[in-house]
């Protein structure tokens, strides 16, 4: 997924408050404040769910699905959460959630992995990104996108910026 894994949070640090459940079900669940405003928020779950029906009938192979990278679960373990969900595919290891950011506006930073504390720190500092949440199990290597957004708190001085420089 990206060349670099690198984390805007020491390795170790806590990735913040316990969110509640984050699986696909509770999607439309409430923002606590503090949480980066979420603009053109995709779910994933029934593209998800498409893949898992497939693999179940036989019509997808593991090896397709379950092919992440060690880059996406050294961060996952790092820098991600682990949830009560166990991993669909193998059953075995609970689902780690990892968030990965991208955008002109970041950078270097663009690219990488961050903590759910991290992007919300991020969104405070820089305009605009995009935001990929993405569960992985350390087992078998099942991967999938949970969910899509768009961040950048409206009237940060760094959202105040951006909008000026665009016109
Ligand atoms: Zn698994």
């Amino acid at each position: 997924m990206s060349p670099g894994v690198r984390a805007a949070t020491p390795a170790g640090a806590s990735t913040g408050r316990g969110q509640g459940g984050l699986c696909a079900a509770s999607y439309r669940r409430r923002v606590p404040p503090g949480e980066p405003l979420r603009r053109d928020e995709v779910d994933h779950a029934l593209a998800r769910r498409a893949v898992l029906v497939d693999l179940r009938a036989g019509r997808a192979s593991t090896t397709d699905a379950c092919d992440a990278s060690p880059y996406l679960q050294r961060a996952a373990k790092e820098w991600g959460r682990c949830t009560p969900r166990p991993c669909p595919v193998c059953r075995r290891e609970p689902l780690w959630e990892i968030a990965w950011v991208y955008g002109e506006a970041l950078g270097d930073g663009s690219g990488t992995a961050r903590s759910a504390r991290g992007v919300a720190l991020l969104a405070r500092a820089r305009p605009d990104f995009a935001v990929y949440e993405v569960e992985v199990c350390q087992g078998c290597g099942w991967n999938h996108l949970l969910r899509s957004y768009r961040t950048g708190t409206p009237g940060t001085v760094a959202a105040r910026r951006s909008r000026e420089r665009a016109t």
